[in-house]
């Protein structure tokens, strides 16, 4: 059964390469995962979470590569959260050689994080959790580039950010399309149970900067969107919640149930037009743990 994912088409002629965009539905986080479709082949970015979903992907390459009988050359993953890189085994049955491509780092968050992701959602999602995982066997590190199907892949390995380990990527020469991963989100509620958040800020700052000459962002999360003020959007979001989390529970490492809801009821007066409103809750025993280990060692929170 297929998911019910939606689907965009933003096309770069002159560049040579269209993007299709797959947006899974609530209940799988309204995740993104793309195909870069070039001259002769695919490239995939991201595969989601669950097989209904990945599924859906699997439709959309199918519609591309029957006609015209191009190969997926690669299924690149832009970091360790199961939303991402859980479909990767629904994409490649049935394809030969196809390699996944990674950083070391996102590589070891799977490694060290796919039994526990496991045992909390397959209980909620069932036969729709894949049963086989596949890790990155081929590894990219910061500021390297790939070459697919003549068009530039360029690699950003930006550390702890949203997640333990993020990499954006670079589509061509004339830089007009950075794929994000999580690192902004569109007009949602940011995952924040990592709780690197003093981390993440200090990478969106620094790729406000680096990023300043490249018209759009493909995110994760959310509709793609223009570069400064989306970044600008994650930033003054970041440091919202980052205030409440740290009014809320003061220099405890946890916020109580009540601290909780109001937290959300906060969050969801500020940014009324949010969705995945069921991370506000989720993330904030880790960032209220983030800043008192931060106030604890004598460093500004
Ligand atoms: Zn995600």
């Amino acid at each position: 059964m297929l998911s019910d994912c939606l689907y965009h088409k933003y096309s770069y002629p002159d560049q040579g390469f269209v993007v299709h965009m797959l947006t899974s539905p609530t209940r799988s986080f309204l995740t993104n995962a793309y195909l870069i479709e070039t001259e002769n082949a695919v490239v995939a970015i991201d595969t989601f979470m669950l097989v209904s979903d990945a599924q859906a992907l699997c439709a959309l390459y199918d519609s591309i590569a029957l006609p015209s009988g191009k190969p997926l050359l690669g299924i690149i993953i832009t970091h360790g959260h199961p939303d991402h890189y859980n479909g990767t085994s629904t994409l490649i049955a049935g394809l030969k050689d196809v390699p996944v491509i990674s950083s070391q780092g996102i590589t070891d968050c799977i490694k060290n994080s796919v039994d526990a992701k496991q045992v909390k959602w397959k209980p909620f999602f069932g036969d729709d959790w894949p049963e086989h995982k596949i890790l990155p066997n081929q590894w990219v590190a910061d500021g390297t580039s790939l070459t697919l199907d003549g068009l530039q892949y360029h690699f950003r390995d930006l550390g702890a950010a949203e997640s333990s380990s993020d990499l954006t990527i670079t589509l061509g020469q004339q830089h007009s399309v950075v794929f994000v991963g999580d690192v902004v989100f569109n007009t949602m509620h940011g995952f924040m149970n990592d709780g690197h958040t003093q981390q993440w800020l200090a990478v969106l700052k620094q790729l406000a900067v680096e990023l300043a000459d490249v018209p759009l962002l493909f995110t994760g999360h959310g509709a793609p969107g223009k570069t400064a003020p989306l970044i600008a959007k994650q930033i003054q979001y970041l440091q919202t919640y980052r205030h409440h989390v740290s009014k809320l529970a003061g220099t405890a490492y946890a916020l109580t149930s009540e601290q909780k809801i109001c937290l959300e009821k906060i969050l969801c007066n500020a940014y009324p037009d949010y969705q995945l409103k069921g991370f506000i809750q989720d993330g904030a025993d880790a960032v209220a743990a983030e800043i008192s280990e931060y106030n604890n060692q004598g460093l500004p929170p």
